[in-house]
């Protein structure tokens, strides 16, 4: 026996999305079970009425319905003119098919968990990690926003005729997911890396998809990597360079101050041991190559400085 939404909800066929409303509302506080009783009656009534307002507050769902139910009327009638009308399914077989759009709409909206499991589509992102973290491995925590259906309206957008709270009628939440994301030793510029089962949720019982995440790995224009070792220039003004200094520069272990001896020349290495990248238990070296640069913008102080050093200077730098 087909359900007649209309005649559920006491209503015309051709009531306005607000007489709909209005009519469920009325009913669902008079069948509501905290008001009306728990009893099976009331509990089926009251399910009745949602199911009514689910379909018919829905405009895509109600013109489905509609079709539905009119077609059904149609055979209805056509059938009852035949001579010896059997039963309900046999009526509609005189258009070609059997019709029962009980069952239609139970199959289009009622039960979609018995609709084709469908897997949830890939989701695909982007990690950036630097040339350190690619040749020692690294773990990078990534944050994903992951849309499921609301759990207050179970996707339905409505709770008690009323656009639901929670996900604002939206019918789903979406929230940020976060994984720890271990990058192994010596992954290769644009590898991918996939995270089974984090991509979108299936539907219907269908599987998840996956989340793919590309690895992008950045090269400081100031770094170079020769196996487990790092290399760096570091400019050195020439005061420093003849009278020694203390040089500061970040390196994996974070700071590391080291000393450059006087009179150090353009061009010559200093080992910082064990600042190099780690990996598999071993440890690289950082390797420091000194340059000597003349500051930019020189002021006259300094300008006339360099003029007595010239005076004064005994030293034959091409002999
Ligand atoms: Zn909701």
């Amino acid at each position: 026996m087909a359900k007649d939404y209309y005649k559920i909800l006491d209503i015309p066929e051709f009531s306005t999305a607000e007489e709909i409303k209005s009519a469920y509302r009325h009913l669902a506080r008079k069948w509501h079970p905290d008001i009306a009783g728990s009893s099976p009656d009331v509990i089926a009534k009251f399910k009745e009425i949602n199911e009514a307002y689910e379909i018919l507050s829905d405009r895509i769902k109600k013109a489905d319905y509609d079709t539905a139910r009119r077609f059904y009327s149609y055979a209805k009638s056509t059938s009852k003119n035949t001579e010896s009308p059997k039963k309900e399914t046999q009526q509609t077989k005189k258009q070609g098919f059997a019709f029962n759009w009980d069952d239609f709409i139970s199959k289009k909206y009622r039960e979609p968990k018995k609709e084709t499991p469908k897997r949830g589509d890939d989701i695909y992102s982007d990690v950036e990690i630097s040339v350190f973290e690619a040749a020692g491995g690294t773990t990078k925590i990534i944050n994903m926003l992951q849309t499921q259906i609301c759990p207050k309206c179970g996707g339905r957008k409505f709770v008690n005729a009323s656009k639901c709270p929670y996900c604002k009628g939206k019918g789903e939440t979406s929230t940020y997911k976060r994984f720890n994301v271990k990058i192994p030793a010596g992954i290769k510029d644009k590898s991918k890396i996939r995270l089974a089962g984090e991509g979108e949720k299936g539907t219907n019982g269908g599987a998840n998809g996956d989340l793919y995440l590309t690895i992008h790995i950045k090269e400081p224009a100031s770094y170079k990597t020769d196996g487990l070792n790092i290399l760096k220039t570091i400019p050195v003004a020439p005061f420093e360079a003849v009278l020694g200094a203390e040089i500061t520069i970040p390196t994996l272990k974070g700071n590391i101050s080291f000393k450059i001896a006087p009179n150090t020349q353009s061009g010559q290495k200093i080992r910082l041991s064990g600042c190099g990248i780690v990996q598999n238990n071993k440890v690289g070296d950082m390797i420091v190559t000194v340059e000597i640069q003349i500051p930019k913008n020189l002021t006259q102080e300094e300008i006339n400085l360099y003029k007595k050093l010239s005076e004064v200077s005994s030293g034959r730098v091409r002999e």
